[in-house]
């Protein structure tokens, strides 16, 4: 309880309008900007620092993503019989990174749920039905400037109308000498959650991220996966009808997800990359580059 009172004021430490990037005043039920008295709602607790158009935006999105799945879908009953991933995710450094770090370092985790686990990460998603401490669009992270030790984007940049955009905020937001941790897919099949937009290789992931000095980089999930995610999807194509789609997508998936195992032969081989399922960046802002050789 005491602890999540601290985390409450280190998050008001940090917070600023999306409006203004300026201070905002608190009452009860809303936060205002200090510079041009906009008005931002908190419910249940979470803070909704969104401008109006793009939580517009997002909404058409999401109303468009939800009515691909059947509601009955998402019945934790029905999720246990789902079966386990095709991909096998080869490299994941959040607790390493996040570890590394004093207990007082505040982390950011943009577009994952919150978890129970660390204490001062502060999660964000612009998604309402995710479970996180604000709502906010990640072109417009309502925070000042170097708030943040880590920051945490794995697999979103895909989602979002402008990386590049998202990519700066994250620089901006970052500590002098702070750490960025994004994922990327590159061959992953469309996923509407809520929008899907772009794709990355690996010397695009880096140079989408050439303002922080690369510390490590990789393949995070390997062509094995990447053949499950497309064996797992095809034979629904020749379905138009959505329970027979979704029916297939679910058989499918029991039958091909042992082969992402194989990605464990392919770790290291030196063409692997060409077939990846996704790429992992870390960096740091404001560190000398390396020269090159
Ligand atoms: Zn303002």
């Amino acid at each position: 309880m005491e602890s999540e009172t601290t985390k409450e004021r280190r998050i008001a430490k940090v917070l600023a309008s999306p409006c203004c990037l300026a201070a905002l005043s608190s009452s009860e039920e809303h936060l205002a900007c200090r510079k041009c008295k906009a008005e931002y709602k908190v419910e249940q607790g979470r803070p909704i620092l969104i401008l109006p158009q793009a939580k517009k935006r997002f909404e058409s999105f999401l109303a468009k993503s939800e009515k691909q799945i059947f509601s009955f879908e998402k019945r934790p009953m029905i999720r246990r019989l789902f079966p386990p991933s095709e991909t096998l995710r080869l490299v994941n450094k959040e607790e390493e990174l996040a570890a590394k770090l004093g207990p007082e370092a505040l982390i950011l985790n943009i577009g994952s749920p919150k978890e129970k686990k660390r204490e001062m990460v502060i999660y964000l998603d612009a998604n309402p039905l995710v479970k996180t401490d604000i709502i906010a669009d990640a072109h417009r992270l309502p925070f000042v400037n170097e708030s943040f030790e880590l920051v945490i984007c794995r697999f979103v940049l895909e989602h979002v109308c402008n990386p590049q955009k998202v990519v700066s905020e994250i620089h901006r937001v970052l500590k002098q000498g702070g750490t960025v941790y994004v994922d990327v897919p590159l061959l992953y099949p469309h996923h509407d959650s809520p929008a899907d937009f772009h794709r990355f290789t690996l010397p695009g992931l880096k140079e989408l991220m050439s303002d922080f000095s690369e510390v490590e980089s990789g393949m995070s999930a390997g062509p094995a996966s990447a053949l499950a995610c497309v064996l797992r999807g095809f034979p629904g194509l020749f379905f138009e009808n959505k329970l027979l789609f979704r029916l297939s997508k679910f058989i499918f998936g029991w039958l091909v997800f042992p082969l992402k195992y194989l990605d464990l032969l392919l770790v290291g081989r030196k063409h692997a990359y060409l077939l990846a399922s996704s790429f992992y960046f870390i960096g740091q802002k404001g560190r000398q580059k390396k020269p090159s050789p």
